[in-house]
């Protein structure tokens, strides 16, 4: 059987809930890639889903743009490096 990975959770700046499809991962069993379709087998496919928490686009865009920001809330995450 195939398994989809999706990741899910919530913006910590707007409390949003997202769906990361860009962490999604599908991942095919022997049979499906033999089939060259993923989720095209007996079993189909489970979904996985896992909780991720991060910054939406829109956050991460407007964190971006504000240079003044003192990283208050964010003195348990990594440093930008840019
Ligand atoms: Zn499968
Ligand atoms: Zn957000």
């Amino acid at each position: 059987m195939c398994r989809k990975v999706v990741f899910s959770g919530t913006c910590p700046h707007c409390s949003g809930n997202f769906t990361w499809d860009e962490l999604t991962q599908e991942l095919s069993c022997l049979e499906a890639k033999n089939n060259g379709v993923f989720g095209l087998c007996k079993e189909g496919a489970v979904v996985d889903e896992k909780p991720h928490d991060q910054e939406c686009d829109a956050c991460a865009a407007e964190l971006e743009a504000d240079e003044g920001y003192d990283g208050e809330k964010h003195r348990n995450k990594k440093q930008r490096t840019s």
